[in-house]
């Protein structure tokens, strides 16, 4: 209690929208990659990378003032902070606490690590990657098939 109050204080309250807690620890700028944030929206942004914590010995935050960020938006981030949470806040006031699921599919944000697929062929095709067994985190790409391992994501 005393450990995650510390680390809240790190980084100023917010008002308006979002908290993303618990990313492993690293993570944070994959993050903000996935989700197409680029710091150019105007928005006020504050990215705390290894803050001391409790639960897990440390992580990142993130914090997006006046923007709530969508289910679809953030599930995004299942194959890179499937432990994050993500936190809603109005008017100083947690609204909206949710973990993050395992969508069935991911398109667009990874590359398919097949140089020949077709999603590589420079062409105006999106890539389309589908998760196959959630427990194992088996991924598979829709176009050329080939199964990808997480650690051979690329953006
Ligand atoms: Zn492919």
């Amino acid at each position: 209690m005393l450990m995650s109050d510390t680390s809240q204080l790190l980084v100023r309250r917010i008002k308006d929208g979002t908290v993303i807690d618990h990313i492993e620890a690293g993570k944070a700028l994959l993050v903000l990659r996935a989700l197409a944030i680029t710091g150019k929206e105007g928005n006020v942004l504050t990215v705390a990378m290894h803050v001391p914590s409790s639960k897990h010995g440390k992580k990142d935050i993130i914090k997006v003032e006046n923007r709530y960020l969508e289910t679809s938006e953030t599930n995004k981030l299942a194959l890179i902070a499937p432990r994050a949470t993500i936190n809603l806040i109005k008017d100083y006031k947690l609204v909206e606490k949710r973990r993050i699921q395992l969508p069935e599919s991911i398109v667009g944000i990874f590359k398919c690590s097949n140089l020949k697929c077709i999603t590589n062929s420079g062409e105006d095709i999106k890539s389309k990657i589908d998760v196959i067994d959630k427990e194992k985190m088996v991924l598979k790409c829709r176009y050329c098939a080939r199964t990808l391992l997480i650690e051979e994501l690329v953006f």
